[in-house]
């Protein structure tokens, strides 16, 4: 392996990434274990929001399980993804701006 190039070496790595996952695409389920994965960090995401809005409305502040969850702040760079597929980092730095909205009020 000729890690001496940090392109070569990334070439490699590419390369490798490749031939892994096209070997092993099927055998280890890899596109359902990535699916698993995504869906599960979401989740975990949504309900690290909805702990912190304490599961309320942000504008009546009902209790609801079906919040739509908005960041009204939310730089450009992330303000076309969904709250739940910001980064821990994002997360964590717009907590305070995060808004749950109920369908009562989406709907006003
Ligand atoms: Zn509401």
């Amino acid at each position: 392996m000729p890690f001496s190039d940090p392109e070569a070496k990334r070439r490699w790595q590419r390369d490798y990434n490749r031939r892994y996952y096209a070997a092993n695409k099927v055998s280890r389920r890899l596109v359902s274990k990535a699916t698993d994965q995504r869906r599960a960090l979401r989740a975990r995401k949504r309900q690290w929001v909805m702990d912190l809005v304490d599961d309320r409305c942000s504008g009546c502040g009902e209790v609801s399980m079906a919040l739509e969850l908005s960041c009204p702040t939310a730089p450009r760079r992330i303000a076309d993804r969904s709250v739940v597929d910001y980064s821990w980092t994002d997360l964590k730095s717009l907590g305070p701006d995060l808004v749950a909205t109920c369908g009562v009020c989406r709907h006003e």
